[in-house]
């Protein structure tokens, strides 16, 4: 048996899963970051032994703990080196872990960590190279090269801060024009609730029913109803996502390039109309036998990544 953590900046979600990928147990609980490392540390071995102990597992039964988490992660020592989401720097969350339970526990990005777990479990393992793109919040990228993890030198696959445009947006990483910064949930909603913060109402402030926070599914909507502000928006983040798949489909020729992430998830037609660009940009042999397909696995992805990669 496994157990899956995916450590985020709001919910940490538990999954306890059997040597097959099967979800036997699934929790979430608050991640509570601003009460500091140490809390959160306390917080999640507090849930292992309660999550095993309602499923009357043994700790002994574990083959691994795998902890999956946004940021810079350093695989070999289960330090998390750097994570702008929880505001955390070289934290030895690995170790912390595995001295407590004496079970082989594995940090990595969660982003890899999705990635390997949709290729396992929804592509059965099979493709030889494959790319992962996630945009949620911001964008984060896992590589798959022969069949294994890619990380460089320790830290690579960051594909959300290839810079698509040097004169773009500012992005987080303190860098501009990135992929994130074009494609990334939050700025994508940024962009649409500066407008409406300067008064614009349009078709857009129309969708808002009281007091509803703004999502990427009404920007779309805004969109394909005609919205003439919001136009501008979400036509450069098709192109932006179709540009981003072209290099990386000219760049890497893989088998397969899996997209998922909230933004993904809360609109209808942006992966198709992005494999479209891909379509009129990237090289003949770069994308003949390219697929391009949305993810299945969700908020599973990184807790099964995680878990066998452990
Ligand atoms: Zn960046």
């Amino acid at each position: 048996m496994r157990l899956g953590i995916d450590l985020g900046g709001t919910k940490i979600a538990f999954g306890l899963l059997d040597e097959d990928g099967k979800i036997l147990y699934f929790e979430k609980i608050e991640t509570e970051k601003d009460k500091g490392y140490d809390h959160v540390k306390e917080k999640i071995l507090d849930t292992v032994i309660r999550v095993l102990s309602i499923n009357r597992v043994k700790i002994e039964d574990l083959t691994g703990i795998g902890i999956a988490c946004a940021g810079q992660i350093d695989v070999k020592t289960g330090i998390i080196k750097f994570s702008p989401n929880l505001k955390w720097e070289n934290v030895p969350i690995g170790k912390d872990i595995e001295s407590f339970f004496s079970v082989r526990t594995f940090v990595e990005n969660d982003v890899n960590a999705a990635t390997y777990g949709e290729w396992k479990f929804s592509f059965g393992g099979k493709p030889e190279n494959v790319i992962g793109v996630f945009l949620g919040t911001g964008v984060g990228g896992g590589i798959i090269a022969d069949r294994k993890l890619f990380r460089g030198s320790g830290f690579g696959g960051e594909i959300g801060h290839m810079i698509l445009n040097p004169r773009g947006y500012p992005c987080n990483c303190g860098s501009r024009g990135c992929f994130e910064a074009f494609c990334g949930g939050d700025y994508i909603i940024g962009r649409v609730k500066r407008l409406l913060d300067e008064g614009y109402v349009g078709k857009i402030g129309r969708l808002l029913t009281d007091g509803e926070p703004l999502k990427v599914s009404h920007v779309e909507k805004a969109y394909y109803l005609g919205d003439r502000a919001v136009k501008g928006i979400w036509e450069e983040v098709i192109e932006y996502l179709g540009c981003a798949l072209t290099n990386i489909a000219n760049i890497f020729n893989p088998d397969l390039i899996i997209v998922g992430g909230g933004v993904i998830k809360g609109s209808k037609k942006l992966l198709k109309e992005a494999k479209k660009i891909v379509e009129q940009r990237a090289m003949p042999e770069s994308k003949r036998n390219l697929i391009i397909e949305a993810s299945t696995l969700g908020d599973a992805a990184a807790i099964l990544g995680v878990a066998f990669l452990s």
